[in-house]
């Protein structure tokens, strides 16, 4: 079994118990898959194991246009009126230092941890509440009341240096953020594996969708459509074991067709690269953000903080 990071700091002794029995669970159900699997279904599931140990409740059909989050049932008493709230969200990619010959959109990609520790300690000591996609979703949608000077910070691809880099700076601010997963990337080089998700889910980070192949689901075929939205979802509740709402679009590309289909799959909330803060009701799949770069470092953030 690899070794976990000393730095990753669980927050309840409990949740570490939980996790030594999670780690158990997926390392003993996970060989069981392989030793089942051929690699026909392998490459057939989009590269990535479907563990039949730890699907939900109700089985996803694979490829099915169904509501996959039908047993589970929001909590509306009333139709609810319209609501916008004012919720600052950060788009982060790479964290830590671009190699040696990175490309010029690489190394833009690339926060140094430095100034992503110092943007997050700017956010504590200014008073910013760092809040759940769960949060969010609820003030939109029920009007429950969020902590003052909300932002919600997230994480686009699933590098694996948001392990190792953003993980542990989170952590230390005890900050949540939302990792958008490409399901079809996970355990290659460079990126997350399935037991890092699991470790930053139980360190209370909300986990979302990013699709299977990070498809532009502008243009994508309906069926191919059904599959980035459904399958990744799919994979991502079979692994973390409870369903996944939020989603984030592949370079911010959608469409009137995708967000139809969205909708019937059962996603609450989608994240865009359109610039701005203000997150409407009548609008949840389609939350703006600021894109943060290398060269945003500490000023910048706080200048589009203060634009806010
Ligand atoms: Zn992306």
């Amino acid at each position: 079994m690899p070794q976990l990071p000393a730095m990753t700091k669980l927050r309840r002794p409990a949740l570490k118990l939980g996790l030594a029995f999670l780690l158990l669970f997926l390392t003993a159900s996970l060989s069981g898959a392989q030793k089942q699997n051929k690699l026909s279904d392998i490459t057939a599931t989009g590269g990535f194991l479907m563990n039949p140990y730890l699907l939900p409740v109700a089985p996803i059909p694979p490829r099915t246009p169904v509501n996959h989050f039908q047993a589970f049932v929001i909590p509306l008493t009333a139709p609810q009126p319209p609501r916008t709230v004012t919720v600052p969200i950060f788009m982060f990619h790479h964290v830590g230092e671009a190699p040696a010959g990175a490309d010029a959109i690489r190394r833009d990609l690339t926060v140094s941890a430095a100034d992503l520790d110092g943007q997050l300690n700017y956010l504590q000591s200014a008073g910013w509440h760092p809040i759940t996609q769960t949060q969010l979703s609820d003030a939109l949608f029920m009007g429950r009341a969020l902590p003052g000077r909300p932002v919600l910070i997230t994480f686009d691809d699933g590098y694996l240096d948001n392990f190792t880099q953003a993980l542990p700076v989170l952590v230390k601010y005890d900050f949540p953020a939302t990792f958008y997963i490409i399901t079809g990337k996970v355990g290659q080089p460079g990126y997350l594996n399935w037991e890092q998700i699991g470790v930053m889910a139980i360190d209370g980070m909300d986990i979302g969708s990013h699709t299977v192949n990070h498809e532009d689901l502008s243009i994508v075929s309906t069926a191919d459509l059904e599959h980035e939205l459904v399958d990744s979802a799919g994979a991502l509740s079979a692994h973390l074991g409870h369903p996944v709402y939020w989603f984030c679009y592949p370079s911010g590309k959608f469409n009137a067709r995708v967000l139809q289909a969205e909708k019937a799959d059962g996603y609450l909330l989608a994240t865009t690269e359109k610039w701005g803060d203000r997150q409407s009701s009548s609008a949840p799949l389609e939350l703006s953000r600021y894109r943060i770069r290398n060269s945003t470092g500490l000023e910048g953030f706080k200048d589009i903080l203060r634009s806010s």
